[in-house]
């Protein structure tokens, strides 16, 4: 049997939403339940991967497939593609199986030629509506299939309106419609080199060709990438007769949310456009209504709406995004789909979901991307700052931003390179300004509604947008925006702010995020399912503070050497580096030694009795030391200045030592453990500060759960001997301080020799802290900081690397590790605690993972926790969905 290729809306057997794409899919689910849905056929995307295979050519057996599909839309509409004097048209649509709103072509009116274009002015009675429908289709369809630009037919439409002083489009007669398809047919042949092909089949598997081609345009590959969707899975193309907006003041077309999609709000939210169709809202070129509006207009029509909005979100559990057109008052349904939102709107809809009985709890907990919620904890505009704004527009993407005005997206991406903070500032954006979008903090634009372009891009990002700020008049040529006699040039400094729509000149102070109470309610829940632990890495009292206030169970990593940087200990800490004599040294840790204990008093009086590991110092000793550079500099001015000053020589004696412990590759070098190797009083010193800690704390009545992490062990001998120098410590100070305590010394698994040989490591530790990211350095053979700058991203933009693994944890390569010595260092001790610390602890997949492996905690900053704790309730589900399926079947 031929493969099907084709499927029409209402075909009695469901193609998968893998062959019919997003768009394909929910139009035929929607004709199905009753909807008013223009009738027409689907083309899968098995038929575009053909046509990729076999270099860019329909197969054959699809192309007669499309050909028969087009009969029976013709039988069904009583209308003839081409025909004289009643034509069907058709618009021809992209559609994927991923969303990916603007990115790929569509071409509307399809089937409109010299002739047909009369027979539909007689028909309509209305030449100037008939007209102007053939001129869109000409625009799109030489912008979409024939390359030609755009603006060369924009120029023709402004030169026409100037000439006749007109504001709106709606003012062009018929007969000025018509002179305007004779220039833009002649602009065809000029920039095309063919004529405008008016045999509408020639027309429609040009266009389907053209749209199987804009799968690979590239802001499509841009945005799959940006949204990690996989090229190879291709687009369906749909073939839908066309309804009119245009047809006059009893027509319009529309984009409706089932809630608001910025945040979250259960109310029908959208925006129309009288006489107009569909690409003229999305577009941004006029501000449309609000929907509320539209109860005024068309009564029954609104009322149609907010039935139809209903049973859609119903039947689809979630909210949805819907196209509407209506024709000549009659109401017709063009698309749905699962609404974009941001991570506010997420938050709040899946919890009103659950209240509402259309979902449950653990399917709310799944609704929430983890990696969205970042959104939620950037920074607002300090509620306590007087707000001077300089305009507002309206609030497109919440989120408040600083940077420099620049009104070029090339530029944008340029500055940000360079680490300059941007804010794009356009009158509109069209997805060729994507890469701007992306590299600038926030995005402005003059015109569009909420449902532009910039608008549902910087949601899907998370990034602020403040959009139809219409006070603002824009001049890019001379790169500068004025709101009334105020002008702004580029590379000036404003704040936005995106939940509010508010323009302010200048740097303004923001404030650190909080949780909402719907947010809190979400991380309950999640809370609830899971079977992990979560826990933060802080280094000092405040950190841990908030660690708790975001949820987290305990804290996975405590570095100690940034309690060592402290301006007022770094003298102190160079003076040990520098004594020349054991006494020398010991003095300098004496000193040390009642600060480090303060700290920790703070930390685990912080904590309350929730466990905490605490790691013992890690870096190489030159980095507490002042750069080499620097000092060469000061030496040199000296030496001529005042060459025989006491500065010159403590100068010279600092720059010797730099030079002594100056290492060839720091990251391998004289750091972990093998400093306590080789100077265990450094050690000693930090476990007497725990322990007498831990003492002092006990007697206020507080526990303490302490688990104290040897670094960068390779070899299970290093541990055993550090073991050693703590445990000792440890029992001294009980029996000095006549207080009992307990508690845990455990590694770091960050080598691979230790991941390999984690049975004999296991025998000295009580815990396994996987540090992934010196693991990922090792394992690699990369050091970061030179991976990161030098070649890491054109790795990861040619696919060498699928990810950038100090991001997303290396599953089959460091994960193998991580694999090996958890399993390793559980069949030595079947209760061995696991974790990972690190910037790995707080991402998706990688969490996904450690579940997997049955590790008890992940650790991660305090801003990720909450992300944490939504990931790892996922994981925990997903397992338990996948166990239930295993059984069923
Ligand atoms: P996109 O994926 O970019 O949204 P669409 O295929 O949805 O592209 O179409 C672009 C616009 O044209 C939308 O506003 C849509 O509603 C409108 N449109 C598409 N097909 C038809 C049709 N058959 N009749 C009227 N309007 C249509
Ligand atoms: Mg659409
Ligand atoms: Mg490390």
């Amino acid at each position: 049997m031929d493969k099907n290729f084709v499927f029409m809306f209402d075909q009695p057997e469901k193609g998968s939403k893998e062959l019919l794409g997003g768009k394909g899919a929910n139009l035929a689910e929607m004709t199905r339940i009753g909807l008013p849905v223009p009738y027409g056929f689907t083309i899968t995307t098995a038929a575009c991967n053909s046509y990729y295979d076999t270099g860019q050519v329909i197969p054959p057996e699809a192309e007669l497939q499309v050909l028969k599909a087009l009969k029976l839309l013709e039988e069904k509409t009583g209308k003839k593609l081409g025909d004289a004097a009643d034509p069907l048209l058709v618009s021809v649509r992209s559609g994927a199986v991923h969303s990916m709103p603007g990115m790929m072509d569509t071409v509307l009116n399809l089937g409109l030629n010299d002739e047909s274009v009369q027979g539909m002015a007689e028909l309509t009675n209305n030449p100037r509506f008939a007209y102007d429908s053939y001129r869109r289709f000409i625009q799109m369809f030489s912008d979409v299939v024939l390359h030609v630009d755009n603006f060369h037919f924009e120029r023709q439409l402004e030169e026409l309106r100037e000439e006749k002083g007109y504001d709106s489009d709606t003012e062009i007669t018929a007969e000025e419609w018509q002179q305007v398809i004779g220039n833009f047919k002649d602009i065809v042949k000029k920039h095309a080199k063919r004529s405008f092909p008016e045999d509408p089949k020639d027309q429609l598997f040009l266009t389907i060709n053209a749209v199987f081609d804009s799968w690979n345009n590239q802001r499509a590959v841009l945005y799959r990438r940006l949204h990690q969707i996989p090229g190879h899975l291709g687009t369906a193309v749909n073939i839908q007769s066309m309804v009119f907006g245009n047809m006059g003041n009893d027509s319009g077309t529309g984009v409706a949310f089932t809630r608001n999609p910025s945040t979250g709000e259960s109310k029908l939210y959208g925006e129309y456009l009288m006489n107009a169709q569909g690409e003229d809202v999305v577009a941004g070129i006029r501000t449309p209504q609000p929907i509320a509006s539209l109860q005024k207009e068309m009564p029954t029509v609104h009322q149609q709406l907010i039935d139809t909005c209903q049973l859609l979100e119903n039947h689809y559990k979630d909210m949805q995004d819907i196209e509407f057109t209506v024709e000549r008052g009659n109401l017709f349904i063009l698309q749905t789909r699962t609404g974009k939102r941001t991570a506010q709107a997420a938050i709040k809809i899946a919890v009103e979901l659950v209240k509402e009985e259309i979902i449950d709890k653990q399917e709310a907990v799944l609704r929430v991307d983890p990696d969205q919620l970042n959104q939620l904890l950037h920074h607002r505009i300090d509620p306590d700052h007087k707000r001077t704004p300089l305009t507002s527009g309206l609030p497109a993407s919440p989120g408040a931003a600083t940077g420099q005005v620049i009104f070029d997206a090339d530029e944008a991406e340029e500055l940000a390179k360079n680490g300059k903070r941007v804010i794009l500032v356009r009158p509109e954006t069209t997805p060729d300004d994507i890469h701007g979008i992306v590299a600038s903090q926030a995005t402005v634009t003059s015109r569009g509604g909420m449902t532009s372009h910039a608008a549902v891009v910087a949601r899907g990002m998370g990034k602020a947008c403040i959009c139809g700020c219409e006070s603002l008049k824009i001049h890019l040529n001379s790169k500068q925006f004025s709101v009334e006699d105020v002008v702004i040039k580029q590379g000036d400094t404003i704040t936005i702010d995106g939940s509010t729509g508010e323009i302010f000149l200048g740097e303004i102070p923001m404030i650190e995020p909080q949780l909402s109470d719907e947010f809190q309610l979400l991380l309950r829940w999640a809370d609830e399912q899971t079977k992990m632990g979560v826990r933060a890495n802080a280094d000092n009292p405040q950190d841990a503070a908030k660690a708790l206030e975001f949820g987290a169970g305990g804290i996975g990593l405590c570095r100690t050497e940034h309690m060592f940087m402290d301006a007022g200990r770094i003298p102190l800490v160079q003076d040990m580096i520098l004594s020349e004599t054991n006494q020398e040294r010991n003095h300098a840790l004496d000193k040390l030694l009642p600060m480090q204990q303060q700290d920790f008093e703070e930390i685990f009086k912080t904590m309350q009795g929730y466990p905490i590991t605490v790691r013992l110092l890690d870096p190489p000793l030159h980095e507490f030391l002042p750069d080499k550079e620097d000092l060469l500099v000061d030496v040199t001015k000296l030496q001529i200045t005042d060459p025989s000053s006491k500065e010159l020589n403590e100068k010279q004696e600092l720059l010797r030592k730099v030079r002594l412990l100056e290492e060839s590759n720091p990251m391998l070098g004289h750091r972990g453990c093998r400093l306590g190797m080789i100077h265990p009083e450094i050690y000693e010193m930090q476990a007497k500060a725990i322990f007498h800690a831990i003492s002092a704390v006990n007697k206020k009545g507080i526990q303490v759960n302490s688990e104290i992490m040897i670094p960068l062990v390779s070899h299970v001998n290093e541990l055993k001997n550090m073991r050693q120098l703590v445990v000792n410590i440890g029992e001294q100070i009980k029996e000095e301080t006549e207080e009992d305590y307990n508690y845990l010394i455990g590694t770091m698994i960050e080598t691979p020799r230790a991941a390999l040989t984690a049975d004999r490591i296991a025998q000295e530790a009580d815990f396994f802290s996987f540090g992934t990211n010196d693991l990922t350095q090792t394992t690699f053979g990369f050091s970061r900081d030179d991976a990161e700058g030098k070649f890491l991203q054109h790795y990861v933009e040619n696919e060498v690397l699928p990810s950038n693994p100090f991001v997303s944890l290396d599953q089959d390569g460091v994960g193998k590790l991580v694999e090996n010595g958890v399993k390793m260092g559980r069949a030595t001790k079947p209760a061995l605690k696991t974790g990972i610390c690190g910037e790995h602890g707080g991402e998706k997949k990688s969490i996904q993972f450690c579940f997997d492996l049955g590790m008890d905690y992940v650790s991660c900053s305090p801003f990720r926790v909450p992300t944490a704790r939504l990931a790892a309730a996922q994981a925990t589900i997903r397992s338990k969905q996948k166990e239930q399926v295993l059984q069923y079947n």
